[in-house]
This record gives structure tokens, sequence and C-alpha cells, in this order.
């Protein structure tokens, strides 16, 4: 499997590269997190300039250096650049990695970027810098849990016969049209940038391309009439089209948006600009660029708080467009609530987040095989089974086969070692790789997103992040990272990530049944600790016994 226009080709089949499957698996996740990337020639994976490595010295170096990593040795990653390998234990983790964490009053755009500059540090992301990146299907999943839950709300129970608007259709907001038809609805989303819009077209994550508001109303208004189910991507600017919209008579019953908010001057593109001359002003005037990114998010947020005025249900997905919009003075912009307060902290209180997993031999059928033990080991989950099937139906294979579905605590390790058990049986043409994305009920702090409006005022607290990769490490999961910046921007979360390596062996059993148990138990303490009564049951059932006063 060669990678386009670079010279990466994605390890497959069961032929080992390195001293053993563990260091094999880790090498692949990172070849595949590129190879699944937006622009892989620039080693960006998405949300902007979310990197596997900080240069291709150093990704050629990370690379070097996995393949002769041996059993009790790790690979110390720092931002990006692999500064040692040192001596560890057979348990150790084969790699960890601290990406984009500057000390709190520093966590600035302006010192990023002066240190970027410089070649000191780079942007992670979540699931970029950790390799463990899957595609849009991992952020479909989640995108589907969520407007599944906006569905939920209305009497139906479901999108049909209702349209949501959105925006941005990159490396993780592409997966919104076909997750909004999973969910039985009708969707427009605004793309500034044609070539991303052709590109979910060709993933089937879209139907039709559109040119103007007009096109995109009529299309999606007929669609939603006759109950049936649509992704249009229309061509243009979030913050002038959905203006437009509103102005034709659109109503939609929900709004988001998933453009790269989060970063105004690599992510974001202002109105009133073409994308060639967003591109060149970029370069030219980064200064002008921001603040006019800025004005145009204020703008943009000012829309979507018209369409909640009519009544539409309007979230922020994650990216940061309220408290841009808020810096540059839209005082209602956190009238607009988050998703995650909205939809998914029932999910998290219980440990139940994105589980996934990846296989190593890039064989189709090791998916059925795994695909076909989830559905055995947990027969009783609706929304799991309902997923597996649209999923297997729906989502194309990208790099390396895998799949992602929720799972809570004590599913995860439970699948971890059934698949573990399936490599030993040979039923698999080689190893898993087990992970998961930082968005997760236990491995981030992001006051805007995944720990907006805690019971207990605790959003900012970043120790539970920090506690997660250490368990992890602990327990042996053979990639651990920490990271800062993540999809909000810089200053705006602190996560962390993990990968682990089924190769079969008890050793491997052990190190799966541990770190599988508590990744998530971290994360339902954490939120029973903040005075979740879902979490607290949880905690309960799973025999964590609260230390003091829970
Ligand atoms: P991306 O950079 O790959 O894609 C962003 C897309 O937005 C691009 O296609 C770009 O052309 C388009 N765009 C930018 N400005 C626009 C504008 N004004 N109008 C129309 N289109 C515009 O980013 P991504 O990976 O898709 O992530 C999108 C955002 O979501 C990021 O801010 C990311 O941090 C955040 N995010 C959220 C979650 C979540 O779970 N909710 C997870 C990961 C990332």
């Amino acid at each position: 499997m060669r990678l386009a226009n670079t010279p990466i080709e994605i390890g497959h089949g069961d032929i080992l590269r390195c001293k053993g499957w563990r260091q094999e698996g880790v090498l692949r996740m990172l070849e595949n997190t590129l190879a699944n990337g937006e622009k892989p020639q620039e080693l960006i994976v998405y949300g902007g300039s979310g990197r596997v490595a900080r240069n291709w010295e150093c990704y050629h170096a990370i690379v070097d250096a996995l393949k002769a990593l041996e059993a009790d040795e790790t690979l110390v990653i720092q931002s990006g650049k692999p500064v040692a390998v040192l001596r560890t234990s057979p348990s150790s983790p084969k790699v960890i990695a601290a990406n984009t964490n500057l000390v709190g009053k520093w966590a600035t755009w302006p010192v990023y970027r002066e240190l970027e500059a410089k070649g000191l540090i780079m942007y992670g992301q979540y699931t970029a810098g950790t390799w463990a990146y899957i595609g849009t299907q991992g952020i479909l999943q989640g995108t589907f849990e969520t407007f599944a839950a906006a569905g939920a709300t209305f009497p139906s129970g479901d999108l049909k016969g209702r349209i949501v608007l959105t925006a941005g259709l990159g490396g993780m907001g592409g997966a919104q049209p076909l997750a909004v038809k999973m969910a039985g609805g009708v969707c427009i989303a605004v793309e500034v940038d044609p070539e991303r819009a052709e590109r979910r077209i060709g993933m089937g994550y879209c139907d039709s391309i559109v040119r103007t508001a007009e096109e995109a109303l009529r299309k999606a208004r007929a669609a939603a009439e006759s109950g049936e189910t649509l992704g249009i991507a229309l061509i243009g600017n979030a913050a002038e089209e959905f203006e437009r919209l509103r102005a034709l008579g659109l109503s939609p019953a929900v709004v988001t948006d998933q453009t790269s908010a989060h970063d105004p001057l690599n992510g974001y593109v202002p109105a009133g600009c073409t994308l060639a001359e967003a591109i060149d002003l970029r370069a030219r005037d980064p200064q002008r660029y921001v603040a006019m990114s800025m004005a145009s998010m204020a703008r943009h947020v000012r829309a979507m708080l018209a369409f909640r005025d009519d009544g539409a249900i309007v979230f922020e997905y994650g990216n940061n467009i309220r408290g841009h919009a808020e810096e540059t003075g839209e005082a209602r912009a956190f009238e607009i609530q988050g998703f995650v307060p909205l939809f998914i902290r029932p999910s998290f209180a219980r440990g139940r987040g994105p589980f996934r997993w990846v296989c190593l031999s890039g064989a189709p059928e090791d998916l059925a095989a795994t695909d076909a033990a989830t559905l055995a080991a947990f027969p009783d989950d609706p929304l799991l089974r309902t997923w597996m099937s649209m999923a297997q139906k729906r989502v194309p294979i990208q790099g390396l086969p895998a799949r992602c579905c929720w799972l809570a605590l004590g599913e995860r390790d439970r699948l971890g070692r059934i698949f573990n058990d399936m490599v030993r049986a040979g039923r698999l043409k080689a190893p898993l790789a087990l992970s998961r994305d930082h968005l997760d009920t236990g491995s981030v702090a992001q006051p805007t997103r995944e720990t907006e409006r805690m019971k207990d005022g605790s959003d900012a607290i970043a120790d539970w992040p920090l506690l997660n990769a250490l368990l992890n490490a602990v327990n042996g999961a053979d990639v651990v990272t920490i990271h800062q910046g993540g999809g909000s921007g810089m200053g705006g979360s602190i996560s962390a990530g993990m990968t682990i390596v089924a190769d079969g062996t008890d050793e491997a059993a052990n190190r799966i049944g541990r770190c599988l148990f508590a990744d998530p138990a971290i994360g339902v303490i954490r939120h029973a600790d903040a005075g979740y009564d879902e979490a607290k049951e949880a905690a309960r059932r799973a025999g964590l016994k609260p230390l003091v006063g829970v």
C-alpha cells in the first residue's frame, strides 16, 4: 500500500519490519494515520495543522527508531521529534509522546507560532500526534451519536423530514452529511474548498455539490418533504451562506459548524475572501488574516444565534467558534450550548466513549471477523447494532481496515481480551491495534467541550487527563501521549491518547486487561467525583470504591 505523492508505504500482511509486533503495530498506526490524513505531503492529518511528526526528517527518524527498538526500550517523542530511546522494561510503553504542551500563561497562539517558526514544537491535535487517526469513520461514529441524540428530542425520535445546517467538510467535519443521513435527516454543509467537498462525494459521505444557496434550499426542502435522506455540500463561506439561507427562508431543525475555527490563521477562512485570496493573505499578512477571521467568526455565530432565535437546536461542535466570537465582541456567543453537555455527558459518566481498533494485516476479512465478534459479545446493545450494520454498509475502508464503536467501562477490556484471543488462535491474519479518541470519558479537560458545565464546576481542571496518561503508562499501553490545544486551539485543552497492540500473547492479555479497564475507569471516577449519579452507579457496579466522600 503506497501513500500517494510521498515516499511512504503502509506496512501490511504478516511481514515484520520491526523487532516485534508491538513496535510494528505502532509503526503501522503512524503510517496509517498519515495515509488517511488531509495533506500527507505536509505531514498534516486533520484539524487545521494537526501533524504526525514535526518534519520529514523527524518522521524518518521515528520510523528508523521504531524499526530498531528493542522489547525493553521506549522511544520518547517531544512535539513530533524523536528525542531519545531509553531502556525501560518489556511491559513499558513502546512510545511516549508529549505534543504542543506550553506552560499555562504561555499557551497562546503568538507564543506557539514563534516557537513553531523556530522548529521547536508542532501541533498534535488529538489522534494525529497519537498516530491513532482512522479517517472520517472515527468522527462519523461520534457525529452519528450526536445527531441521533438531537433527533431523539423530536416527537418522531429521529431527524426524518428535518434539515440540519452545518459547515466544514474537512477531516472531521466531512462525516457530518453521512451521520445526519444515518440519523434520518437532510444535511446542508457549507464548505469553502470545492476539493474538500469533492473528496467527501468520492468517499460516499455526501451526495451532491451545489453552488448557490437557492439550489441548496430547493434540494434540501424537496428531500425533507418526501422524508428522504440527503447530503448536500454548498460551496461558499459559512458566515455568508448561513445569512443567505436564512434570508431565503430556511428554517433548519438543527444548526452547528465544523469549520477549523479553533485556528484563526491556518484553519478558518474569513468571509469576504475567496479561497485563493485567503491562502495568499495568510502568507502575506497573517495579522490582518487573523483579525478578519475573528470578525468573520463573530458574524458566523450571529447567524447561528438568529437560527436559535427562530427555534432551531443550535450547538457548537467543539471548534471554539463561540470563544473566538466572544473575544471579538459577540456577547451572546455562549447562549449556544456545547454538544457534550447537551448530548454526550450521560455516556461519558458511565465510561462510554469512542473505542476503536485497526486490523494491522490490512485484510478486510479481519475487520469482518472482529465486527462479528463485537456483535456477539454485546448482543443487547441496540445502538451498537444500528451503528455496526450501517458502518459495515456505508463506511468505506480507508487505509488499514478499522472500526470504531462506543463501549463503556467493563466492555472495552472484555472485547480487548476477546480480540487478543482471536489473534492467539490464528483467527486473524495479524495482530490488532486497540485505541480511542482523546475525546473520551477520562482523557481530556476541555472547558468548552468535553468538560463544559461539569456539575461541580471542575471544567478546567486538567489533573484527570494527566492521571489517565500516567495510568496508561504504568499499565503498559504501547503508545501514551499527552497533548495540549487539540481541537479547541492554543490553551484550550489538555488531553491524553493511548494505543495498545493485541499480539495474541499472555503478556498482551494482561496489559490489555489493565489498560482498557483503567482508561475508562478514571473517566467514571472523574464524573462520580463531579457528582453524576450515573457515574456513581457505574463505579459501584465495576467495584470501584469511593475513597473520600463520593
Ligand atoms: P479541517 O481543517 O480538516 O477542515 C475544516 C474545513 O472547514 C476545511 O475543509 C475548510 O475548507 C473549511 N472551512 C474553513 N473555514 C470555512 C468557512 N468560513 N466556511 C466554510 N468552510 C470553511 O478540520 P476538521 O478536522 O474537519 O475539524 C473541524 C473542526 O472541528 C476543528 O476546529 C476541530 O478542532 C474540531 N473538532 C471537533 C471534534 C468533535 O468531536 N466535535 C473533533 C475533532 C475536531
